[in-house]
C-alpha cells in the first residue's frame, strides 16, 4: 500500500463524513463482502418513545397494587442512568426521576439498580428467565401483543415480582432503505443483528429487504456470529452504535460505529460514520476498495 493512495483516500474519505482510525481500516474493508447492522441506534433512530404501560396488578395484600403511574415512576429512576436508547426513552417519560444507588447496565438484557432498599429490574424476558423469576401469562401475553405489532415490550420488577410492561416504539431512520439498498448494489450480503425480539426484527428486516434477519443475540452472541461468519470464509463489516456491539466491532474485519453511538463503540471502531445517511456505509465500504485499486 502506498503512503499517498491511503492518504488520498483519508482525505476523500473526510469529505465523505467519514473518520478512519488509520490506514489499516482503509485495506481491510476492500474485501469486505458481509455487512452486518445492528437495529436499535443504528438503522432506527434509537430515539424511542414509551407508548403504553401496562400494570399486572396482583393481589398481594404488603406489596399492593403498582398503578401506571407508579411503573412509569420506578422505571424512569432505574433507567435515568442507562444510555440504552430504551432506557433514555423511559427516563425522558419522567420529569424529575428519583435517585437510585448501585445501577448496573445488563447488556442485551436490561438494567437494575436499588430504590429505597427495592430492588427494581427491567428488561427483556430473557433477562427474567436468567434471573429466575416467572413471568405471568398475563405478562407474556402483553409482550406478545406488543411483539407482533413490531414493537418492543420491556418488563419491570420489583423485588423479583413483575409488576407491569412498558411497550416501546422506534422509528426506522429515513435513510435506512437507500443505506441498505446501497450496499446491495454493492454486491454485499445485507445481515440485521439485533439483539431485540425475532418480530420487531422481522418486521424491520422486511421493510427494508436485507438478506438475511438474526435476533434475540445477546452481546456475546454478537461476535460469535461474525466468528462463524469468518470461519465460513466470509470478510464482515459491523455497523453498530452501542455497548453491546463494542467486542462485535472489534472482532469484524471492519468496524462502523454510527456517530450518536457510545464512547464504547466509537472507540472499538475502525471508522466513524459522521455523515447521518445510512449510504455513508456503503460509501465507506465504495472508498475503500478504490483505493485499494489505486494502490495495486
Ligand atoms: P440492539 O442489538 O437492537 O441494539 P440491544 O442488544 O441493545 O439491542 O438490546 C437488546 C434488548 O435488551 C432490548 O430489546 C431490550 O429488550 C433489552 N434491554 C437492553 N438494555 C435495556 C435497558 N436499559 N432497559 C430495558 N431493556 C433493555
Ligand atoms: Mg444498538
Amino acid at each position: 500500500a502506498t503512503p499517498t493512495a491511503l492518504m488520498v483516500g483519508v482525505g476523500r474519505a473526510g469529505q465523505l463524513g467519514i473518520v478512519i482510525k488509520g490506514p489499516e481500516a482503509l485495506e481491510a474493508s476492500g474485501s469486505i463482502d458481509t455487512v452486518l447492522l445492528d437495529k436499535t441506534g443504528t438503522l432506527t433512530s434509537g430515539e424511542m418513545i414509551v407508548e403504553s404501560v401496562t400494570a399486572l396488578g396482583g393481589s398481594d395484600p404488603v406489596e399492593g397494587q403498582h398503578t401506571k403511574q407508579d411503573i412509569i415512576t420506578l422505571a424512569a429512576a432505574l433507567e435515568s442512568h442507562s444510555e440504552h436508547p430504551i432506557g433514555r426513552a423511559i427516563a425522558r417519560a419522567v420529569d424529575q426521576p428519583a435517585e437510585v444507588s448501585d445501577f448496573h447496565a445488563l447488556a442485551g438484557l436490561g438494567a437494575s439498580a436499588t430504590l429505597d432498599g427495592r430492588r427494581l429490574l427491567i428488561g427483556n424476558r430473557n433477562l427474567f428467565a436468567e434471573q429466575g423469576i416467572t413471568i405471568s401469562e398475563r405478562a407474556e401475553e402483553s409482550v406478545d401483543a406488543a411483539e407482533a405489532a413490531g414493537k418492543t415490550a420491556v418488563l419491570l420488577a420489583v423485588d423479583s415480582r413483575i409488576v407491569g410492561v412498558l411497550v416501546l416504539a422506534d422509528q426506522i431512520k429515513d435513510s435506512a432503505a437507500e443505506g441498505v439498498a446501497a450496499l446491495r448494489e454493492l454486491g454485499l450480503t445485507t445481515v440485521l443483528l439485533t439483539g431485540d425480539n425475532e418480530r420487531a426484527a422481522v418486521s424491520v428486516g422486511e421493510s427494508l429487504e436485507v438478506d438475511r434477519v438474526i435476533a434475540g443475540v445477546l452481546p456475546t452472541g454478537k461476535s460469535a456470529v461474525i466468528e462463524e461468519l469468518q470461519a465460513q470464509g466470509k470478510r464482515v463489516a459491523m455497523v453498530g452504535d452501542g455497548i453491546n456491539d463494542a467486542t462485535a466491532l472489534a472482532t469484524a474485519n471492519l468496524g462502523l460505529a454510527v456517530l450518536n453511538g457510545t464512547d464504547i463503540a466509537l472507540k472499538s471502531a475502525d471508522m466513524i460514520l459522521v455523515r447521518k445517511h445510512l449510504g455513508v456505509i456503503a460509501d465507506a465500504i465504495q472508498l475503500a476498495r478504490r483505493t485499494l485499486n489505486t494502490i495495486r
